[in-house]
């Protein structure tokens, strides 16, 4: 399932060069994004980004100030919300107090006149789909928060959209509920094969839930990938430093051979990567991306001959699953290596100001230009 790779397949939503502006701010910024029937989208990206404009355009709240936006082929900007197959669920939920569970979720069914039978029917499918059986005749204040999160998410299904967005849906619920939430959530969206698009602060969240990952930056789209590929090859320096910790390593390109450079640093080291996804110029600036994880911690000798360095250990982060940790280099630069632990009551191998080696292999570190 990857119809972003398919050029034969045809998007569900398409924005075409949207911009918007808020009298003379640029909010939304020339963004042409496809989103693909059933998939389930996160559009990622700090405060103030646009994340929550993009969202509004596509459920007719805001109008974009130039561009197109699709549905199904067909421009969807002159229509009013409530006449496009989309809907919203917020993170309030905005429930009815004084109606039950079953009502708060037949609530959209009545207004659309629908036949009183279809609408038990709708009703009872949608509570099967979200576990929320037992509590049809309670009101919302006699439940939890997380059941409370399942009416909201069955009342914005009910009418069957083409498209549902969730700002920030798990806001409310506490870390533990909201990680088997997320699970749910993936099962319920694959389950209607309704299309989903998120906004979330939460990058782990992002990763846990969506197929691909939108990431934002200043009303602009950096990155759209799925979150594999948006962690293991991002394509800036932006991108890897949003998602996940990394070390980045300013130095000069030298070309070393087909796809491997060369990085000069002002460390004084030179250091070696490969990528096929970009060149570069003999001594045109660029950066090294390093996953924590992706650096081997030794003590007499580097593991990884390509890439080694020499530090003193200056603190140690031990948090059960793996330890981090921070290695001050000679002149002065702080480098963050992880190590899983993944035998039980294995001796910590290394202490506060231990000297030790960090080295990783060739294809360990990505290459960025900026
Ligand atoms: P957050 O994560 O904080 O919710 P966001 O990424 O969702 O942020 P938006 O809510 O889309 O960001 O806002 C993007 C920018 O547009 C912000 O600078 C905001 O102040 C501005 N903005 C949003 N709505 C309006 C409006 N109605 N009038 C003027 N400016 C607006």
């Amino acid at each position: 399932f990857a119809p972003w790779d398919d050029p034969e397949e045809k998007p569900l939503i398409r924005f075409q060069n949207v911009t918007k502006s808020f009298a003379d701010s640029i909010v939304i910024d020339d963004v042409s994004l496809d989103i693909y029937e059933r998939e389930f989208l996160a559009l990622l990206g700090p405060s103030g980004c646009g994340k929550t404009t993009m969202m509004r355009m596509l459920a007719g709240f805001e109008t974009p100030t130039s561009g197109r936006i699709e549905l199904s082929g067909k421009n969807i900007v002159p229509l009013p919300a409530n006449k496009r197959a989309v809907n919203m669920m917020f993170q309030s939920y905005a429930l009815f107090p004084h109606l039950t569970v079953w009502d708060n979720i037949a609530f959209g069914l009545k207004r659309s006149k629908m036949p009183k039978d279809k609408i038990a029917a709708r009703v009872e499918e949608m509570l099967k789909l979200t576990r929320l059986g037992k509590f049809a005749g309670r009101k919302p204040h006699q439940i939890s928060g997380g059941q409370r999160q399942r009416v909201a998410l069955a009342r914005s299904l009910a009418k069957a959209p083409k498209l549902l967005l969730l700002d920030e849906p798990l806001g409310a619920l506490d870390a533990k509920l909201r990680q088997e939430t997320q699970f749910e959530l993936v099962d319920i969206q694959e389950t209607t094969g309704t299309t989903f698009v998120i906004v979330t602060h939460d990058q782990e969240e992002a990763m846990t839930v969506a197929s691909r990952i939108a990431v934002m930056d200043e009303g602009k789209l950096i990155q759209v990938d799925t979150p594999d590929r948006i962690y293991e090859s991002p394509n800036s320096v932006y991108v890897a430093d949003f998602i996940g910790d990394v070390n980045i390593i300013e130095g000069r390109a030298r070309k070393q051979g087909a796809d491997l450079y060369g990085i000069d640093w002002a460390d004084g080291q030179r250091l070696l990567a490969v990528t096929s996804e970009r060149a570069f110029t003999e001594g045109q600036p660029c950066h090294l991306a390093i996953r924590p994880e992706k650096i081997t911690i030794s003590a007499d000798k580097p593991v990884h001959a390509d890439n080694a360095v020499q530090g003193k250990i200056l603190d140690i982060a031990y948090l059960g699953n793996l330890s981090t940790y921070h290695v001050e280099l000679p002149g002065g630069m702080i480098i963050k290596a992880q190590t899983a632990n993944t035998r039980r009551m294995s001796p910590r191998s290394f202490t506060w100001e231990d000297a030790v080696w960090l080295s990783w292999t060739v294809t360990a570190g990505i290459l960025l230009a900026e």
